[in-house]
């Protein structure tokens, strides 16, 4: 019964190995596919992820887009602001001072002086920063005298305009008319030590009052390298009844767009108070149109009534 026994678990011993060993790979099997299908849903997970990162990044790229477009739509607003302000700013400047975009330098000149406004003329071009061209005559007041000085002083241009301003005596002959000048250019040299900066005929060199040519005059001022200037836009200032200020601007400023250098002519005479008053709108005018206010020197155009009527 014994060797039966044994006979049978020697008979049945590896089958019973083979046995357990089978059911253990099953098991081992199993629990390696279980494993399996656990690191896929984790790498399913982990894909997920990066997809919801990439769908954050497009957005995030999205925004920053539509902000850009934001960007270029408010440039483009701006732009379109600027040229409503341009096209108003122009209507403004038809409407009112006129149009001055052209000229690249505008003088302002003042002839007759020095007067009992010089001083006042001379503060309001030192209050805005600008200078003139004072074209003086000869004075014997001591007190106007000193004008010539402070004129120089400031930086403005003194220029000569005769002593004594008698069209009478001055175009009488050659003669009278180099006295005349010796008279104001030593008197002008004795108070300030230099010489003018130029000379302009009283009348102008168009003027119909003298018998004998102003050629003969101009001959003069070419001899002693003396340049001559005239004008070309008229304020309207010498005039009688005196003009009020607001027609004064208004003349001063309608006709600079016509010329590349514009010398405007006012009078520095006592009895001219409304030119004083027109002169800071004047300024204001010209400095925001940033159009520059200078003074006369090599550079300047040549601005002559004789020579532009002889070309005509
Ligand atoms: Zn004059």
């Amino acid at each position: 019964m014994r060797v039966r026994r044994l006979k049978q678990i020697l008979l049945f011993g590896p089958y019973m190995v083979f046995l357990i060993a089978l059911i253990m790979c099953v098991v081992l099997f199993g629990m390696v596919m279980r494993q399996n299908r656990r690191i896929e849903a984790m790498e399913e997970e982990i894909g997920h992820i990066s997809m919801n990162q990439d769908s954050l990044i497009e957005e995030v790229s999205s925004v920053t887009s539509s902000v850009d477009e934001l960007g270029s739509a408010v440039g483009a607003i701006s732009n379109e602001l600027s040229l409503v302000d341009i096209g108003a700013y122009e209507k403004g400047t038809q409407q009112g001072h006129a149009r001055v975009a052209w000229p690249r330098k505008v003088y302002l000149t003042f002839d007759d002086g020095p007067s009992a406004n010089t001083e006042k003329i001379l503060d309001i071009l030192d209050e805005y920063g600008v200078k003139g061209n004072f074209f003086v005559v000869g004075t014997e007041n001591a007190e106007l005298r000193k004008m010539y000085k402070r004129i120089v002083d400031e930086g403005h241009a003194l220029c000569a305009h005769s002593y004594t301003h008698k069209y009478s005596e001055i175009y009488s002959s050659v003669d009278a008319f180099t006295e005349d000048l010796d008279r104001l250019y030593s008197l002008l040299y004795e108070v300030t030590g230099t010489e003018p900066v130029a000379y302009r005929f009283p009348g102008g060199s168009s003027n119909s009052v003298s018998k004998i040519p102003m050629s003969e005059f101009i001959k003069v001022l070419d001899r002693r390298g003396i340049r001559y200037y005239d004008w070309n836009v008229v304020s309207g200032d010498a005039t009688n009844p005196m003009l009020p200020a607001e027609r004064i601007v208004e003349n001063s400023l309608s006709e600079l767009s016509e010329f590349e250098e514009a010398m405007i002519l006012f009078h520095d005479l006592s009895n001219k108070t409304s030119t004083v008053e027109a002169l800071p709108e004047i300024i204001e005018a010209l400095q925001e149109s940033d159009i520059p206010i200078a003074v006369i020197d090599d550079t300047t155009m040549t601005i002559q009534h004789y020579i532009n009527t002889k070309s005509k």
